[in-house]
């Protein structure tokens, strides 16, 4: 693997990696969509997954029935390939997601790529003992708001932005931020990228309608993408594009080092102006 580059990519899960998303396919999948649509308007989303996990678990749906269904998830081949390719030009990958860790953790595995992401910030999934599926909210709200009127109260992706800002600030690392999404959850963190930062919204999807009501809004260079290819080709580029202004700047320091030698080489020189002078006198005697 190369060496480790100062960019980080923040992936959004569903219908960023995956095509879909992975509630509505195990739940679509399993036969329960008429009661999800039947719920719907009277929950958070959050609450209403938590509901029918155990729905399902009522129903005798196991969770081999619930995995099998997840490995059969679509994804485009292009996505996979691009995060192998970041990973190996020394990216940093991260997930951001409102899914759960148990169908991150399930698919990626099955995939062969959940060794590639260093983190993966999400609702925990825990399957208990009576092999039933728990979710768990990221911020448990019962307790105290995350304080972010814009986002669902279970998780605000843009706190969980500004904390890897600030851990790469703390240690003193400058740092190239990547994002990629595609819903309405992904407009908190575009918003607080950096101008260095560039903001891959998925075309014609929430976050994108949201980002071009008011482009100014964000400071980030922002890329579109339409699906897995042009995903694969603008992430690409934008990483060619940062690695090589880094080497640009890079070789101007080391330039301006370099310019540095020649003023101390010059100094070495100056005990000749005295013996120089020694001449002179001799001449006078
Ligand atoms: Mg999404
Ligand atoms: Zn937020």
């Amino acid at each position: 693997m190369a060496k480790k580059n100062n960019i980080v990519i923040v992936f959004d899960f569903d219908k960023t990696i995956i095509d879909v998303d992975s509630d509505n396919w195990v739940v679509d999948e399993l036969g329960f969509t008429d009661l999800f649509n039947q719920l719907l308007p009277t929950m958070p989303w959050n609450s209403l997954m938590v509901r029918m996990m155990k729905e399902l678990h009522d129903h005798g749906k196991t969770i081999e029935e619930i995995k099998k269904v997840l490995t059969r998830i679509p994804i485009h081949p292009r996505v996979i390939l691009a995060i192998k390719a970041a990973h190996a030009l020394g990216c940093e990958l991260r997930i951001v997601s409102d899914a759960n860790t148990f169908f991150i953790e399930t698919i990626l595995e099955y995939l062969g790529i959940l060794e590639y992401f260093s983190e993966i910030n999400t609702n925990l999934g825990h399957v208990d003992e009576q092999g039933r599926l728990t979710i768990s909210p990221y911020h448990d709200f019962t307790k105290s708001s995350h304080g972010c009127s814009r986002c669902p109260p279970n998780m605000c992706k843009g706190l969980i932005i500004e904390r890897i800002q600030d851990s790469f600030t703390k240690e003193g690392n400058k740092m190239t931020m990547i994002y990629l999404g595609d819903g309405a959850n992904d407009y908190c963190p575009s918003l607080r990228l950096k101008a260095e930062d560039y903001m891959m919204p998925r075309k014609d999807f929430p976050v994108w309608d949201l980002i071009s009501q008011n482009p100014t809004l964000v400071k980030a260079t922002v890329r579109d993408w339409t699906d897995g290819e042009a995903m694969e080709r603008i992430l690409m580029g934008i990483i060619n594009e940062v690695i090589s202004s880094s080497n640009e700047e890079e070789e101007k320091e080391k330039m301006l080092i370099c310019d540095h030698c020649k003023i101390s080489v010059g100094i070495v020189h100056e005990p000749l102006v005295p013996l120089a002078l020694q001449v002179p006198l001799k001449l006078v005697k």
